[in-house]
């Protein structure tokens, strides 16, 4: 099999998977695009097999700790132990990321599931070349009614994938009404702005839930509603949604409408709604996309979060909450509360943690791979007259 030397002191080392190009010493026997490489140490001891993409900076990442073929036995096996993870996990087996990447030993693989809809993404040469076995696994596993190819993330690009999102079994389940705790959400797996609902959020969505009873709240960058539905159901007083896309405040109104509940969903960019609005608010959620991909953009970033911060401080009641995640890996979450902390000191409040969040565990941390915790949120509140 042909491979890579890797150099000493490199990541994989200390127990991560990924080697970068620079951790390369050299390589033997011509590895090919997509292959199944091996990995040596400079000993020319085996580390282990790993997918090869030389376009990725990423160019390998190991899969396992011996010799191992990707053949449909190795996803029908791989893909069993990821789903029986999950049966024992308390999340919802019919809702949740059934495989998450490297997290399941899948560098590049993801599948979702929603009901009898199976939504899988492949973001790494080596995964998308074999999608056909990929497929015929999850058939095998599961006989789903539908299994949909949501390849529109930009992570493609980097390991030099085209975009584009297909079915490849059954037909495409449009409009699909899932249904999750009390509330009902409608999706489009094919289309639409994510692969259905963000899965991740799902639980939080009812723990900030549990405080907005009578309370009126704000829910920011709220996608298709997530957070203010949950609100209004738990029997908030009034729930205004905002959204900079269209397409998720049109999904928010739908969703208030299938749910029967009253929402205010406002198109508008959360940066200057937060700057205008004249109304305070007893409970906001602040949820916004990753500011930054990279390290290098990081302090943009804290600067952006710093903003929304401190001006939801300021649009909070004297006894209110606020609810604020990252899904920036780059913001661990002693940056992340460092920034709640300088806001606070800035707007003059002093504020008491009420509650931590993180990503839910059908997205499993991996300890030696710190890019798969990526998710995190406070729930903070003012301290009346302070
Ligand atoms: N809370 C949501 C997930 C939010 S994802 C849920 O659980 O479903 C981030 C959302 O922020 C996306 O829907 C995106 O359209 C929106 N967004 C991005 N930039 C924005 C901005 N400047 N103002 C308002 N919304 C924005």
């Amino acid at each position: 099999m042909p491979g890579l030397v890797i150099k000493p002191r490199s990541r994989i080392f200390h127990g991560h998977d990924w080697v970068y190009t620079s951790e390369i010493k050299k390589s033997f026997g011509n590895p090919q695009p997509g292959e199944v490489i091996s990995l040596k140490d400079f000993k020319d001891k085996p580390l282990g097999s790993a997918i090869y993409n030389p376009k990725s900076q990423i160019v390998a990442r190991r899969f396992s700790r011996r010799k191992q073929d990707l053949d449909g036995d190795f996803f029908l096996r791989r893909l069993q132990l990821a789903f029986s993870l999950r049966e024992r996990l308390p999340v919802d087996p019919l809702l949740c990321r059934l495989a998450w990447s490297e997290s399941d030993g899948l560098p590049g693989l993801i599948v979702d599931r929603y009901g009898g809809h199976l939504v899988i993404q492949t973001l790494t040469l080596a995964m998308d070349q074999r999608i056909n076995l990929i497929v015929d696994a999850l058939q095998e596993l599961l006989s789903p009614q539908s299994i949909i190819v949501r390849n529109d993330s930009p992570m493609r690009k980097a390991e030099g994938l085209e975009t584009s999102n297909f079915v490849a079994f059954g037909k495409d389940p449009d409009p699909l009404i899932l249904e999750h705790g009390s509330l009902k959400f409608k999706s489009t797996l094919l289309t639409g702005q994510k692969t259905g609902l963000y899965l991740d959020q799902l639980d939080t969505y009812q723990q900030v839930a549990t405080l907005a009873e009578g309370k009126r709240v704000l829910d920011c960058f709220s996608n298709q509603g997530g957070f203010g539905l949950a609100c209004a159901r738990a029997g908030a007083a009034a729930v205004t949604c905002i959204d900079i896309s269209g397409e998720a405040i049109s999904a928010a109104k739908q969703n208030g409408g299938i749910n029967e509940l009253n929402l205010h969903a406002v198109e508008a960019n959360a940066f200057d709604y937060l700057k205008t609005c004249k109304e305070t608010f007893d409970l906001i959620v602040l949820d916004p996309p990753s500011f930054t991909r990279s390290k290098k953009a990081l302090n943009d970033a804290m600067r952006g979060y710093k903003e929304i911060h401190l001006r939801a401080l300021k649009l909070l009641n004297h006894d209110g909450y606020l609810a604020t995640f990252s899904c920036s890996h780059h913001v661990t979450r002693e940056l992340f509360l460092n920034n709640l902390r300088s806001a606070a000191v800035d707007a003059r409040r002093t504020l008491r943690l009420v509650e931590s969040y993180s990503q839910r565990p059908d997205h499993p941390i991996l300890p030696t791979i710190p890019e798969t915790e990526y998710l995190k949120g406070f729930c903070v509140q003012l301290l009346p007259g302070r």
